[in-house]
């Protein structure tokens, strides 16, 4: 059996979502202690007991200790089925993290599989909805990796209710290589739920104006919602990807405000002159392991990032190299 401690690296819910996804395709159990010590409100929450649940039906896992707030768990994997599944969080926790553990496990199922999830999809500490479109699914795509995904209805903090669908065949990722960024196309969003729709124009002016972008299409109006929320971000599109630089509004922070925490983050990375933003890289390097090869430049690897290959070494023996270039640029490789 792996034994995993959650203070490893960040200490946070990656630990535990990584760790739940290569136990299931790697056939191994594993005992995971400490989940989540590195957080204020350590253990499992809503949205990471949820991971738990769905990594284990879909492989009918045998589980000990899962519970809400619980720091251990044993988690004995079973063969991966293909299904129709359906999980939902219960609250805002994300819908988005409960996809990124099950989906990298159907990629290894015998058949088609549908999973629904349920919880939020434009959430702060999360890939929202437009990161997962436009970044990180035609990511995949390039890796020949086969899903349809779907948002159905947004969900923000705090009500939650956002709905995510897919669609997965089963299919070992292809090797990635994203070294050269090329010219970018930008783009700004923004999305208003049940608050003034001032709050998003008002963001998209912001962040025109710092991009030197001309007027066009208004804020998305949600028609459904389930309860109030604001999010905007740009969308930076190159030949080969895109990244997508987020904000979400919130009490007491202006929109102007908001809308500049995108504009920072796009320009960070602009100026890096490197195609996959700090989060993408983090995320890209499951598949990549699954591909047995790959490699990518970034912005300085995030303690997340570094986190996620340690936890990936533990289950694969699998490493990555970190190699810093230019002050900003760093090179990503699996080794082989
Ligand atoms: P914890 O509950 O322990 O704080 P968590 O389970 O909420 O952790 P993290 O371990 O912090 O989640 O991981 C968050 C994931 O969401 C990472 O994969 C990160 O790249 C991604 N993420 C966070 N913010 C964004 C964003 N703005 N755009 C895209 N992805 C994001």
């Amino acid at each position: 059996m792996i034994t995993i401690d959650g203070t490893l690296g960040e200490g946070g819910g990656q630990v535990l979502r990584s760790s739940l996804a290569l136990a299931a395709i790697t056939g191994q159990d594993v005992r995971l202690f400490n989940i989540r010590a590195g957080r204020n409100k350590g253990g499992l929450l809503r949205q990471h007991l949820t991971c738990v649940q769905a990594a284990a039906a879909l492989c009918g896992a045998e589980v000990e200790g899962a519970g809400l707030r619980a720091t251990e768990i044993v988690f004995r994997p079973g063969p991966i089925r293909a299904g129709a599944y359906h999980f939902s969080v219960g609250s805002a926790g994300s819908a988005a993290l409960v996809l990124q553990t099950v989906l990298p496990i159907l990629l290894f199922a015998d058949d088609v599989s549908t999973v629904r999830i349920e919880g939020g999809t434009h959430a702060m500490w999360a890939p929202p909805w437009p990161f997962l479109e436009h970044s990180f699914v035609p990511a995949l795509s390039r890796m020949g990796v086969d899903l349809d995904l779907r948002c159905e209805v947004p969900g923000f903090y705090p009500a939650g209710g956002g709905v995510l669908l897919a669609t997965v065949a089963p299919g070992r990722p292809e090797p990635l290589e994203l070294i050269h960024r090329g010219e970018v196309a930008v783009d700004a969003h923004a999305i208003v739920s049940a608050l003034a729709p001032r709050i998003g124009w008002t963001e998209l002016r912001t962040m025109r104006d710092a991009l030197g972008l001309g007027r066009h299409d208004p804020p998305l109006e949600v028609e459904r919602p389930v309860g109030p929320g604001n999010a905007c971000w740009i969308t930076a599109s190159f030949d080969g990807g895109a990244c997508v630089f987020s904000a979400f509004g919130r009490r007491g922070v202006r929109a102007q405000a908001v809308a500049r925490e995108a504009v920072d983050a796009f320009q960070a990375w602009e100026l890096a002159n490197v195609p996959v933003c700090e989060h993408l890289a983090d995320q890209l390097l499951l598949p990549i392991a699954l591909a047995g090869s790959g490699r990518f430049r970034t912005t300085e690897p995030s303690l997340h990032t570094t986190t996620n290959a340690e936890v990936i070494a533990a289950f694969t023996g699998q490493r990555f190299t970190f190699s810093r270039g230019a002050a900003h640029d760093w090179e990503v490789a699996l080794e082989r």
